[in-house]
């Protein structure tokens, strides 16, 4: 039996807050082509806050974390993807259920109520060139390897290929969602910024199971 501590999350957590600066002007640039130029830097933004308070948030069981997470992007990040990303940690936590360790099944599940939060909120569905194209057909991945009995490592790397896969199908689209609608056909050619972060949490998430 595959089981995840909290200390993994807490991991995850720091080393994203590290991709995200790492890759701040990456998804500038793209935002900047397709949209307003401020992707990388607001998520950098609400990592920063996110990273300020990590010390006292750790000592709290995986709900209560992924809560403050949550709530701190969301009041931080700004634009589209803060309440997106926001709602995403928020809802992330709730099937650990105040545990500070939890399964393979319940890990998936934490995805699961995740990513339908960001499509209930956005009301985006594939093919619109946001971060759901990259995190529908990862979830589904993930979904169809678990039901296959896939070993858990292997069934996560499933989920982030197929994540990677949807975020690269953005390219050739038009936006119906998101301040790239605007673009019309100009959008077609550019990779999706949110759907690029999105893969960019998803394998941190991966690289650092243990
Ligand atoms: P803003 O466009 O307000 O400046 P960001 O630049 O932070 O916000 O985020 C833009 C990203 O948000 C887009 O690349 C897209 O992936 C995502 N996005 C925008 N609208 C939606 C939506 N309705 N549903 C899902 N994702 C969306
Ligand atoms: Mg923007
Ligand atoms: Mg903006």
């Amino acid at each position: 039996n595959y089981i995840l501590e909290k200390s993994y999350f807490i991991k995850v957590i720091e080393n994203l807050a590290e991709v995200i600066e790492q890759q701040k002007d990456y998804l500038t640039k793209l935002d900047s082509e397709i949209g307003d130029g401020d992707h990388g830097v607001n998520l950098s933004i609400g990592f920063r806050e996110v990273m300020r308070n990590l010390a006292e948030w750790k000592e709290k069981n995986i709900t209560f974390f992924f809560k403050k997470v949550g709530m701190a992007l969301l009041s931080k990040v700004g634009g589209a993807a803060g309440p997106l990303y926001g709602g995403f940690f928020m809802k992330f936590g709730e099937p650990a259920e105040n545990k500070e360790e939890v399964n393979f099944e319940v890990f998936y599940n934490m995805f699961k109520v995740a990513i339908e939060s960001v499509e209930m909120r956005g009301k985006a569905v594939i093919g619109e060139k946001t971060m759901v194209d990259a995190l529908r057909p990862g979830l589904d991945a993930f979904t169809k390897a678990i039901e296959e009995n896939i070993e858990p490592k292997k069934a996560f790397e499933m989920f982030v290929e197929a994540s990677k896969k949807g975020a690269e199908s953005t390219i050739p689209l038009i936006a119906k969602k998101g301040r790239a609608m605007r673009l019309g056909e100009r959008a077609i050619g550019h990779l999706d910024p949110g759907a690029a972060s999105s893969v960019l949490i998803l394998e941190t998430f991966m690289n650092n199971l243990p």
